[in-house]
């Protein structure tokens, strides 16, 4: 009786170990200036996007999730570092040469590549043009895509093909001819990695400049839609090419064992995107800039299809990608964020964020629970009680002058340990921003977007 006791606790741990040594493949997919109401699950009437509504049906939904910026390059800062970016004076977007990230920072890739991970990159980096800031350095064992912010969706021989174009798309450092539109070719490049790579763990941050302008969407997706709108293709066209992606991990009977993230990078900006029911734009430090619908799948470790609402980070996704890969989280320059898995599964105590904090430039703004306060120099302060008013529609600064200066107090105190700003974005934006603020402070109303 005994002997097959002991053989039964053998297999038990033989079987365990080898599931523990199956490390989880991670796929990050993010999507560019869309717009918080722009897909099918969000409320969207016009833009069909069924496979991220059949994905979100197997994921957490993120009911609250914030990337830590309003725009790009800082917003892709906090999510490759999983810190926030004004550590390391990462807080204006387009760094110009040669600025970039600061490259002490660790990114995710490079976390992951330490556990034994194949790292690749197809799409939009945006992190710095320069040798050293090149993804093929920043932890990506492969890279296809563009250094740059933004850039056609179709190939131009002229312009990239030209030395040095930090917008031309490239191969692991080399420009490359290419046809198509660009969403699917990014997608073909994921897919031939996935082909490749399906015997390995591997991490793929599949980052479309879909649906960022210029607005030129695929013909067939315009079609398919019924529509004139190339912002809402383009949306379309990146939803058809998950489909894609999805159905080749399907056909690989890899779904079982991994991790999908999709997010956008920040709201949208362009007259046919729509950020209800929030208030505010991209650039903006009102919910419309920084929240963002966000999902993670990770079939039998977190529910299908599970709203989750406590504050969480675009900044988690480096700590939950890294401890699910069997890393720590301990490193030389401390994570901000938290690894989500134990609280969406009711296994840790307490909410992962209890603030959230942002800041860019002279603009700043802090969520503390259901409270929003934004603060712009030379201008003033916003307050808004979001239970109640999630188009943060009522300013009620004046009003409330208690609850203001609190948390006043604690964005000065999370301010304490932050580093100045090393690039601005110059005076014409500074206005731009200046004037929505003050707009939107005044009357509640920010023309064209609630
Ligand atoms: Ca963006």
């Amino acid at each position: 009786m005994k002997k097959i006791t002991t053989a039964v606790a053998c297999f038990s741990t033989i079987a365990s170990i080898s599931a523990q040594d199956k490390k989880p493949n991670v796929l990050l997919i993010l999507a560019d200036d869309l717009g918080y109401n722009d897909l099918g699950y969000q409320g969207s009437k016009h833009i069909k996007t069924p496979h991220l509504d059949k994905l979100a049906a197997q994921s957490v939904r993120f009911t609250d999730a914030h990337v830590t910026s309003p725009v790009c390059s800082p917003s892709r800062a906090g999510l490759m570092t999983g810190r926030y970016q004004q550590r390391f004076g990462h807080e204006g977007n387009c760094p110009r040469r040669p600025d970039g990230m600061d490259v002490n920072e660790k990114t995710m890739a490079q976390a992951l590549k330490k556990q034994g991970y194949k790292t690749a990159l197809f799409g939009k980096w945006h992190l710095g043009d320069e040798k050293h800031q090149y993804p093929n350095v920043r932890g990506f064992d492969e890279f296809w895509g563009l250094r740059e912010g933004s850039r056609n969706y179709f190939f131009n021989k002229k312009s990239d093909l030209k030395k040095d174009n930090p917008k031309a798309i490239e191969h692991n450092g080399k420009a490359v001819e290419w046809s198509g539109h660009l969403t699917d070719r990014l997608t073909d490049k994921t897919i031939e990695y996935i082909d490749a790579n399906k015997e390995n763990p591997f991490f793929i941050f599949l980052s479309y400049t879909a649906p960022h302008g210029p607005l030129q969407s695929a013909k067939e997706d315009l079609k398919a839609l019924g529509t004139k709108d190339n912002y809402a293709g383009l949306v379309y066209g990146m939803d058809r090419n998950i489909g894609r992606v999805i159905k080749n991990l399907e056909d690989n009977k890899l779904m079982d064992n991994t991790i999908i993230w999709f997010l956008s990078d920040n709201g949208g900006t362009v007259k046919q995107a729509s950020n209800l029911p929030l208030g505010g734009k991209k650039g903006t430090e009102f919910e419309g800039g920084h929240r963002v619908p966000m999902l993670m799948y990770w079939k039998g470790k977190v529910p299908a299809g599970k709203d989750y609402d406590e504050l969480v980070s675009s900044m988690d996704i480096y700590a939950t990608s890294v401890k699910a890969a069997g890393g720590t989280l301990k490193q030389e320059r401390p994570l901000d964020g938290k690894d989500l898995t134990p609280f969406i599964n009711n296994e840790a105590k307490g909410i992962p964020h209890k603030a959230l904090y942002f800041r860019k430039l002279e603009c700043a703004s802090l969520r503390y629970g259901d409270w929003k306060m934004i603060r712009v120099d030379k201008l003033g302060y916003g307050l808004y009680d979001l239970k109640k008013d999630i188009g943060e529609n009522k300013n009620l600064a004046k009003e409330m002058p208690e609850k203001l200066a609190e948390m006043k107090a604690m964005l000065k105190k999370w301010e304490q340990d932050k580093m100045k700003p090393l690039w601005s974005e110059g005076v014409k934006w500074e206005k731009v921003r200046h004037k929505d603020h003050k707009i939107k402070f005044e009357t509640g109303v920010l023309p064209g977007f609630n």
